[in-house]
Order: structure tokens, then sequence, then C-alpha cells
């Protein structure tokens, strides 16, 4: 079937576009349900007060955050982040632009919280909050995916990640929230995982899992679930337990600590990594989706958490756990906490615990996409550019054709893949195919110039943004691969064999 929309023309070298205002008006995710809201704590509609209580959250995020209060006040509009986001490069709507869409909540601000924009307001680009104004919110501050992108090229710093979060979290206030996100926050609530699987369902799954996998491989491996006294928690996305390429990832991660000779366990109570509290701005939500893994950690009795591929989770994880759920005095003070999984893999990898049969994977050139989590709100192997360094020294020690996309592309200016933020949704598939634009360009230079056939990547959301948004640009949905499953299917697994 044909989309309903124009899908964008892959140009190398990229072009900026020229604006279209309005171009993406029309986009926006569904409203959650009234139960679902209220499930959250949430009004279940619009009330009939938002007017007075909009302004008053606005302002409580103001007073609780020092960094929300800055950006609001020192934009220069200098114009050094206009187009640097995927989704003005991809629509070209002018309100994708990363200036305006903070100037959406920043004419707001102005106009009640400033001296000039209470008496002057049309000399300062003041507005007043209408309805109209919400409906603009909705859309736009649904057509970011907080990927920080804009951030770095700033020269004040201002995060427009930090903008859309307010954004989102006086517009759930108010009762309107997103369905996405907001369902699967009450399903992690509920149930553990964003996919909704009970506790028997995923034991059913990882024990299937195993016997595939120990027949394939011809070694014992093993996925358990609520193993008391095993070293290591593993925290991972829910869709490694079967969505493809994840559970290849999965399956990765399984047999290095096989041949490593760890001990392991996933857990019932935490069987989800992924923690849309971030998406939807609530630290109290974000806390009590993290809470389950400090309670699990503590019940099974682990010494290491460990965090699988999931971006957004690392980034929480990194960036958050330590005052959302520490402090972790009950692991093992010789290892990070928490630590992620590609961590573990270059240490054993570094000391030789792990050794590879590279010519596996001879017939693909390999490319790797940065999670824009991972890669600017996050760190790895506790040295400066880790989280770039230690993904890409574990393809090259089990793949021997590696190559990188062009600088802007890749590392602290990685575009997101389109679909972060709480957007992979189907109803937001136009925003999702236009803004994986620019990663779609970069990886089209390599194919051309460097013959790539594969592109790793070690977020959930990537995997699945990718394998739904490649073939609208003609790409096979296949070359997308989980990094571990470059590493599982290299790794020799019989210890006399090396
Ligand atoms: S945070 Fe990312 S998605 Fe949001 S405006 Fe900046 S570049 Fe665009
Ligand atoms: S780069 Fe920073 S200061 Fe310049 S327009 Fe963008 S947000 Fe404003």
């Amino acid at each position: 079937m044909k989309p309903e929309f124009t899908i964008p023309v892959v140009i190398n070298p990229p072009q900026t576009p020229a604006v279209r205002a309005g171009a993406m008006a029309h986009s926006r995710p569904f409203v959650a349900k009234a139960e679902h809201q209220q499930a959250l704590g949430f009004p279940g509609e619009l009330v009939d007060d938002w007017h007075d209580k909009a302004l008053a959250k606005m302002k409580q995020l103001l007073d609780s955050s020092r960094a929300l209060q800055v950006f609001m006040d020192s934009c220069v509009k200098c114009g050094a982040c206009a187009d640097k986001c995927h989704y003005f490069l991809g629509t070209a709507d002018p309100n994708n632009m990363p200036v305006a869409r903070q100037d959406l909540l920043r004419a707001v601000y102005r106009r009640y919280f400033t001296f000039a924009g209470r008496w002057l307001p049309w000399l300062v680009g003041a507005v007043d909050l209408t309805e109209d104004v919400l409906r603009e919110w909705y859309a736009y501050y649904h057509q970011c995916s907080e990927c920080r992108r804009c951030s770095v090229y700033c020269p004040f710093g201002i995060d427009t990640a930090e903008v859309t979060m307010a954004g989102r979290e006086i517009l759930a206030s108010v009762g309107i929230g997103q369905k996405y996100s907001n369902e699967i926050i009450g399903k992690v609530h509920d149930i553990g995982n964003n996919l909704g699987l009970k506790p028997p369902a995923l034991a059913h799954t990882l024990e299937e899992l195993a016997e595939e996998v120990s027949e394939d491989a011809g070694a014992p491996v093993a996925f358990p679930l609520d193993e008391n006294g095993a070293e290591i928690l593993l925290v991972t996305p829910s869709a490694d337990f079967f969505a493809e390429p994840h559970v290849d990832g999965l399956i990765g991660y399984a047999k290095v600590f096989h041949r490593a000779g760890i001990s392991w366990t996933l857990s019932s109570h935490a069987s989800e990594a992924a923690n849309f509290g971030l998406f939807v701005g609530s630290h109290a939500h974000m806390k009590k989706v993290a809470e389950r893994v400090r309670e699990a950690a503590l019940e099974l009795g682990v010494k290491r958490i460990v965090v699988g591929e999931c971006g957004h989770a690392w980034r929480v994880a990194y960036s958050y756990w330590n005052t959302l759920i520490g402090p972790f005095d009950f692991l093992d003070p010789n290892y990070p906490a928490p630590q992620h999984i590609c961590e573990v893999t270059h240490d054993l990898i570094h000391r030789g615990a792990l050794s590879f049969d590279k010519s596996i994977h001879d017939d693909k050139v390999i490319t790797f996409h940065d999670s824009c989590n991972v890669a600017r709100a996050s760190n790895m192997g506790g040295v400066p550019g880790g989280q770039f360094i230690l993904p890409r020294d574990i393809i090259r020690a089990c793949c021997n054709h590696f190559v990188d996309m062009r600088d802007d592309a890749i590392g602290e200016a990685t575009y997101c893949c389109g679909g972060g933020g709480g957007l992979l949704t189907d109803d937001l598939v136009e925003l999702r195919v236009k803004g994986a634009l620019p990663r779609m360009q970069a990886l089209r230079e390599v194919i051309d110039e460097h013959g790539v056939t594969h592109m790793a990547a070690i977020c959930a959301i990537c995997k699945s943004q990718f394998g739904k948004v490649m073939p609208y640009y003609e790409f096979d949905m296949d070359m997308v691969v989980s990094l571990h499953q470059l590493v599982g299917d290299a790794l020799i697994l019989d210890r006399g064999a090396h």
C-alpha cells in the first residue's frame, strides 16, 4: 500500500530544506484514554480550569528546575540549532527547528512570568495561553525525540529535550497525555514490562529460547529467570525476549555470560529496562519504574546490575538511577553500578576471556548507529567518549570489516533514529519516516562508497524504528543487527577451541 505522505528523497551531500510552514501541523499522536491517564494519577480529560492548572504546573517546573528557567531566558536566537534537528531536516516544518520548538513554551512563559511580557507582550513575542496553543504544544512536543542533538550546537547549551519534557508534563497535568507512552507506563506498573508479558509467559519464552540456542550452539546456553544468588541481574528491554533482531542480542549476552562462566539472571519483577517515565517528563513515574530494579536486585541477592541494549534505559540508568534508586552500596564495589552490557563484553575481551571466529562475518561490512541517548546522555568504561569507543572496539574484535558513517552523523553528533522519545507508535509513522532521513542519507553514503551491508545498534527503539522505516527508503530491514548478535555469532563457545 502506498503511504499517504511523501517520502523524503535521499540526497548526498545532504541539503537543508526550504521551510514549509505548517507542514507537520496535522501530526499528533493519539491522546490516552481517560482510564489510562487516571491510572497514572493524571486527569482523564482536559480539566475545566486547564488554563490556571497549566500555568501553575509551569510555575512548579520553573521553580524546581533552575535549568528550565535558564533555558527560557537565555536563547539569543543565533540560529546555530536551526538545521540540527532530524525532524526539521525531514519535514521542513519551521516549528521543528529546535529554537522554534522552545519558543512555543517560551512565548507563554514570557506572557505570564516576565515583567515585559505582562505589560508589553507584543514587544517580546509573548502569547496568551489558549486551547489552540495547547493543541500546538501537543503536536510539536510530540515531534521531538528528546535526543539532545541540538544542544550540542547551542553556544549556551540550551537543551530542547528538557523543554519538550516540561511541555509534555504540563499537557499530562491538564488531561492531555499521550496514548502510547501512558499505556506502556501502566503496563510496566501492572505487569512489569512494556509488552504486558506475564511471568509464566516470560518463563516459557526463556525456556524455549534456551533449548533452541543450546541445540544450535552445541553448548548449554542458559537464560535463567529469578535465580537467587546469581552474580549479575540483567535488565533488558522486553523486545529482547522475542522481537527480531533484538532477541539475537539477548542470545549474544547469554553466550558471553556462558563463555565467561559468569552466573546471571533475569527478573520477572523487573523484566523491563525501558523507562517511559523519561518520555512523559515525569520523575515520579521514572522513579516508580526504576524502583523495580532495585527491589529485584535486593531480593535476588545479586552483586552486579547490568543493562542490556536499550538507549534510553541506559540514559536513565547511567544519569538518574543513583539519585532515583541508589545508593548501590549492596553491590560489588569492583564494578560500575549500573554497568552496560558493552562494558561487560569489552572488559572480557580486554582480559582475553573471549575469543572469536571473525571470518563468520566476512560476508558483511558493518557500520554502527550511535543511539542518541547513549551518545549524549551517558558514558561507558569511565573514559571520555567511552560510549563511542567501546561498541566500536567490540565490533572490530568480532568482525573484519567495519566502517564508520561520516563524522557529523556519528558520535556526539549522531542523529536520532526518528522513533525515540515515546514516538515509536504507528500513529506517528509519517513523522518517523521523515525523521529518519538524516540517518538514511548517511547510511546510503557508506553503502555506495564502502559496500556496507549491515548497521549495528545498541538500542531497542532504534532497532524497531529502523525495521519499520527502512523499507520506505528501499533498504532491507534485515540490515539492522544487534551489536551482541555480531558478538554471539562469532564467539567461540568451546573453551578448548582457541
Ligand atoms: S532534542 Fe532532538 S528531536 Fe528535540 S529538537 Fe533537539 S534535535 Fe530535535
Ligand atoms: S543555538 Fe541556542 S541560543 Fe542559538 S537559537 Fe538555538 S537555542 Fe537559541
